[in-house]
């Protein structure tokens, strides 16, 4: 059996590219050296994947940056502003992709949005009315032959035009339809130097058709590649497609010419009902995404053998790959020194991946193989009993009934109840929760991890820091206070660290963006909170102010949703597991004193099904409840508020009002009167903070500006409803911009609260 790879990760096995980047951004090596880094992390990776005997290996999957960005240059659609810096090749690359400010010039850079349902972030193509889109770079040649020559005959990948059309904001009065012939025209071009060059197979990249697509969508999508296919020559073009199933298009996608075309069978939750009833074309390669490219976990050999005999019947024809590029998981397990045997065995990164693929075109077909070594050894794992099982946990989470996810005092009942309790007058202001991460701050994590100082010397440091961050928002004046975060590196991390069930790698890092990598926590076993987490911090800090502190914690929906998770429980019961330990915390925060408590779900939307018709039945049924049970026990004078860091959540408001906090405050400075309006629209019941001011910048906010937008705020909320505060956590600031950004804040409250009160 033939296998096939969609993409390797870039970054390599312990960050080089990161690394080698760094160091060109701030001058220290030059381009050719950067370029040598890179030129030996891509003969790694095809060496690997020809040692593990993958059969269409991919090339141009590499990047310096982002691949939407290098289909960007080659299609010539990098915007003027950039060009005209003259700056060499790579500089203008990095301008787009970094934003450029010096001696040539100062640009933005290009905006970034999320990679479909995934942790990467892509760089957003622009088109303007005078862009000229054709094949305008050689890339995609260059890395083909670069491999030829060490010997490997790959498969270049680019994402397709219509993916790339797609993801495309149009600038001016034009279309994307408007681009659709010139797009055409220019992979056309592409598959002419493929031709000369006489390449096999080209992977075109369309994870845009697992989204929800109109009827003109479909048509765009057809007419493009009728055009394209035309002109294939001796190459052979396999439409790949990852992140979900093909609904809207199958029909369409196998009556066209293309000679392969790559499902997703895990994602793809219509995937083989489609082939069911649409069958298969009999001429076209079926590339099966079996392999999981975005967990961490090892494959269930029976499960997947059972699959791709099932996929027999559909096809003769069948290659195994991975469900999508396996950028989206870590390196290779070699890097994780202190993870137990009886923990990693379970789990197979990008390196292990391959050695999964190898081993199970071996045992697919094979006769016997369920007596083969390799088989038997995965099986192993299956079986054995799961280490970290916690009866106790998954009991609690069977007896959950309708009653555990509602607070017995209804909102405007609690309203009452709470402004009478905590006095706090109309329009209180507060900050997000995190103060900044100064030297000491972190000086003082790193030394105690490194066992330089002892646990009651760090919580000393910490309770000074606590001590400064109270002084300073009483001096400014603030309404409703925080402790300032100075024990947490990272809200999920935090978290992790302190709740039974989680692991925590050494080097797993993912690409997030650029030279950004993320190094997500994995749930391994049953969630459980062992110990209070923030209690100690939290009392000490209302101990020092008569003003209430808020009790600080991240939500089980944020949690989950930055974190590797299991495959063998579902997400709802994880989403349980994390919201009963949260609740513990919650209620224990209570008892101490705490009145006022704040969930972060910053990253609610982030796992969002792509499908409309699922955002309900596969997510928001139940990470909705997941927040409400985390609170659903305290008294109701106890006010519970969230954060949210999207601000492009008008869709999902209803769902986010039915979370059923006290008050939620969200990022919204950098426009958005849009939000605002869905809150009226949808007639908002719980209070809100718009942020007032971006703490992405170290720009200091005017009073006057701030008062506009509260002004404006006003406009559609009620003053009743209306908390004043920065869009989020102060922690990437320095001290001077926040206290002077908060003095402002405070002042600019203060104008508005004198209007409103006469
Ligand atoms: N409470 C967190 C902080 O202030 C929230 C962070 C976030 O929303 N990303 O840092
Ligand atoms: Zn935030």
């Amino acid at each position: 059996m033939n296998s096939s790879l969609i993409g390797f990760p870039r970054v390599g096995k312990l960050r080089e590219l990161k690394f080698a980047s760094e160091k060109y951004f701030r001058k220290e090596i030059s381009t050719e050296e950067l370029e040598q880094v890179a030129k030996g992390l891509r003969e790694m990776h095809w060496n690997l994947q020809q040692d593990a005997g993958i059969s269409h290996i991919p090339s141009n999957d590499f990047s310096y940056y982002d691949n939407v960005l290098d289909l960007t240059v080659l299609l010539n659609a990098l915007p003027e502003s950039y060009k005209q810096l003259g700056l060499s090749e790579r500089d203008t690359y990095f301008a787009a992709a970094r934003g450029y400010q010096g001696e040539a010039g100062d640009v933005k850079a290009l905006a970034m949005k999320k990679w479909f349902n995934t942790n990467y972030h892509y760089l957003v193509p622009e088109l303007f009315d005078d862009s000229e889109i054709k094949l305008a770079g050689d890339k995609p040649f260059d890395e083909y032959e670069e491999a030829k020559q060490i010997g490997v005959l790959t498969k270049p990948v680019i994402i397709g035009g219509f993916t790339f059309l797609k993801l495309a904001k149009c600038k001016g009065s034009k279309t994307i339809n408007d681009f659709a012939e010139d797009v055409a025209n220019a992979y056309i071009a592409i598959l002419d130097r493929f031709n000369e060059q006489g390449v096999e197979w080209v992977q075109f990249d369309e994870p845009s058709l697992v989204t929800d697509l109109t009827q003109a969508d479909v048509a765009l999508f057809t007419a493009l590649y009728e055009k394209v296919l035309a002109h294939k020559g001796n190459v052979k073009v396999l439409l790949q497609t990852y992140f979900g199933d093909i609904r809207d298009s199958y029909e369409e996608v196998v009556g066209l010419d293309f000679d392969g075309i790559g499902l997703d069978f895990l994602e793809g939750k219509q995937t083989l009902a489609l082939l069911e009833r649409h069958g298969f074309p009999a001429d076209k390669t079926l590339f099966a995404g079996v392999v999981n490219g975005k967990n961490i976990w090892k494959s269930d050999y029976k499960k997947v053998i059972a699959l791709v005999n099932g996929l027999e019947k559909f096809s003769q024809d069948i290659v195994i790959s991975t469900s999508c590029s396996l950028l989206h998981v870590p390196y290779t397990l070699e890097n994780e020194t202190s993870l137990a045997p009886d923990v990693s065995r379970y789990f197979a990164f990008a390196k292990e991946k391959l050695q999964e693929i190898k081993e199970l075109t071996e045992l697919i077909g094979a006769s016997g193989y369920e007596n083969k070594e390799s088989y038997l050894a995965n099986q192993q794992v299956f079986s054995a009993e799961r280490v970290y099982e916690d009866k106790h946990v998954q009991a609690s989470v069977a007896s959950l009934t309708e009653r555990d996810f509602v607070r017995n005092v209804p909102r405007t009942k609690r309203r009452a109840i709470q402004k009478e309790k905590l006095q706090l007058g109309l329009l209180p202001t507060t900050t997000i929760g995190s103060f900044p991460q100064t030297k000491e701050v972190k000086q003082n994590r790193s030394k105690y991890r490194k066992g330089d100082i002892t646990k009651a010397e760090y919580d000393e440091n910490i309770k000074g820091f606590i001590k400064d961050c109270i002084e300073l928002q009483e001096e400014l004046g603030l309404d409703v206070l925080v402790h300032g975060e100075s024990e947490r590196n990272d809200m999920v991390e935090f978290f992790g660290e302190n709740l039974a069930g989680y692991i925590f790698t050494e080097k797993a890092w993912v690409q997030s963006y650029g030279t950004r990598c993320v190094k997500p926590p994995i749930i391994f076993g049953d969630i459980r909170r062992e110990n209070p987490i923030t209690v100690f911090y939290s009392e000490y800090a209302q101990s020092l102010s008569d003003k209430p502190v808020k009790g600080m914690l991240t939500g089980p929906v944020t949690i989950l949703n930055w974190s590797f998770p299991r495959e063998d429980i579902s997400l709802k019961e994880m989403a349980f597991q994390i919201g009963l330990a949260i609740r513990e915390e919650v209620l224990d925060l209570e008892e101490a004193g705490i009145k006022i408590i704040q969930i972060d779900e910053a990253a609610l939307k982030e796992k969002l099904p792509i499908r409309r018709e699922e955002w309900n039945s596969e997510y928001l049924d139940w990470a909705i409840p997941s927040f409400r049970l985390c609170h659903s026990g305290v008294r109701p004078e106890t006010q519970v508020h969230t954060h949210m860091c999207y601000s492009e959540f008008e869709e999902i408001v209803t769902d986010i009002d039915n979370m059923d906090a006290d008050v939620i405050s969200f990022e919204a400075s950098r426009s958005k009167l849009t939000i605002i309006d869905a809150l009226k629209a949808n007639r908002f019941e719980t209070e809100v903070g718009p942020g007032v001011y971006d703490i992405h910048s170290p720009r200091v906010p005017s009073v006057e500006e701030m008062v506009a937008v509260l002004k404006n705020a006003l406009t559609k909320i009620d003053e009743e409803n209306l908390w004043i505060n920065p869009d989020c956590g102060l922690k990437t600031r320095g001290i001077k911009e926040t206290r002077e950004s908060l003095a402002n804040l405070v002042a600019a409250a203060q104008i508005i609260k004198d209007a409103v009160s006469v």
